[in-house]
């Protein structure tokens, strides 16, 4: 007989995506670009050689300016690196495209988009009509999985779309009171009260994508319009019914646009919005301290720790694969969110 597969414990892809710098970012005087890509798996951080000879009087100069900091030149590696010419569909070919096979055989999935305000995570995961993003992708390719295997299994797909908002759970495809979290037997933890909803097509998705991120918690009088500090989880439940034996397989897929990762202090929270960024955070920092348990091969993973990972208890570790897209601005001006990004991202390497 054929030996089982083993559990592989490394079933984490961490992906960096680094989008084009924008007009603002060019058109300021100080804009240089921080992040070098190299080749699909590596980038260099702060490079050395971007720095321009200086000449005078004829003879080339050590540095421009004595004071001016060293490059840090960084090299990092990753399953894969995206540069500003990749398309959301470049993006979905090499990284969640390969998770339906393994929702097929019943193992839950995840995908994150991590990244500071502005990075990109909600271009990636949701995009817009021209270029849709990588969610609405997923789904499409998820329903013609369906159609490959009708002759042999019955689906059953239902999602729920939820905001984690200063560590409250609302449902953003049918507004209400915050909910609470219970354990399923069937699915494990499950958002009680939450609706689910049917979808028979891709199309039906993107267009409950956009009323539900209508509603996520959004500040427009933030210096930031676009700025975020919700963290919005499309979750995809499959149930599948082998025809002629009546075996049933359940798998859930989890896609999750992260609130932005910069820090509290360096967005200027004042008084009750402190709060929000400090519960942000604890979502965040709690994820983050899941990871780091999970990389060091610790048996205990603080999950319990905040709403966002009691939700994703089943989704990470173990038998999950799980996808990290981590989203940089190559300006200067983000310096320290990408380096921040980038260390991040090594470090959910390890799992
Ligand atoms: P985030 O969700 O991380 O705050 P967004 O996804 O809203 O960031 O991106 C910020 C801005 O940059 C948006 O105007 C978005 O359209 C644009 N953008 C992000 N990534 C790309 C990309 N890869 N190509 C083109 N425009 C992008
Ligand atoms: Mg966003």
């Amino acid at each position: 007989t054929a030996p089982s597969k083993p559990p592989t414990a490394c079933n984490i892809k961490v992906v960096v995506r680094i989008r084009p710098a924008n007009e603002r970012e060019q058109e300021n005087e100080k804009f240089d670009n921080v992040v070098k890509f190299i080749d699909n798996s590596t980038l260099i951080f702060d490079p050395k050689e971007d720095e321009q000879p200086f000449f005078f009087h004829g003879v080339q100069q050590k540095s421009r300016d004595l004071l001016k900091k060293t490059k840090k030149d960084i090299t990092f590696h990753f399953d894969r690196v995206f540069n500003n010419a990749s398309t959301n569909l470049q993006v979905f070919d090499s990284s969640t495209k390969s998770l339906i096979d393994t929702l097929m055989e019943g193992c839950n999935c995840s995908v994150f988009a991590y990244g500071a305000t502005g990075s990109g995570k909600t271009y990636t995961m949701i995009g817009n009509s021209r270029n849709p993003g990588i969610t609405y992708l997923t789904m499409k390719e998820l329903f013609q999985r369906k159609e490959d295997l009708n002759a042999e299994r019955e689906f059953e797909l239902m999602l729920t779309y939820i905001e984690v908002y200063n560590e409250l759970v609302k449902d953003l495809l049918n507004p209400g009171a915050p909910l609470n979290l219970r354990e399923d037997e069937k699915y494990g933890v499950v958002i009680r009260g939450v609706k689910g909803h049917k979808i028979t097509n891709p199309d039906e998705l993107f267009n409950l994508l956009e009323i539900g991120n209508k509603r996520r918690t959004q500040h427009p009088t933030d210096a930031n319009a676009e700025s975020s500090r919700s963290h919005a989880l499309l979750q995809v439940y499959i149930q599948m019914t082998f025809k002629n034996t009546r075996e049933i397989r359940r798998a859930k897929l989890s896609m999750i646009d992260l609130a932005g990762s910069e820090r509290g202090s360096a967005t200027g929270f004042v008084g009750a919005r402190f709060k929000e960024g400090a519960n942000i955070n604890k979502s965040l920092l709690a994820l983050g301290n899941c990871i780091n348990s999970l990389a060091d091969g610790q048996r205990h993973v603080p999950y319990r720790d905040s709403k966002l990972t009691r939700l994703l208890k089943d989704s990470l570790g173990g038998n999950c694969h799980t996808i990290m897209i981590a989203n940089v601005s190559p300006a200067s001006m983000s310096f320290d969110d990408t380096y921040n990004t980038l260390k991040y991202a090594t470090r959910a390497k390890k799992i």
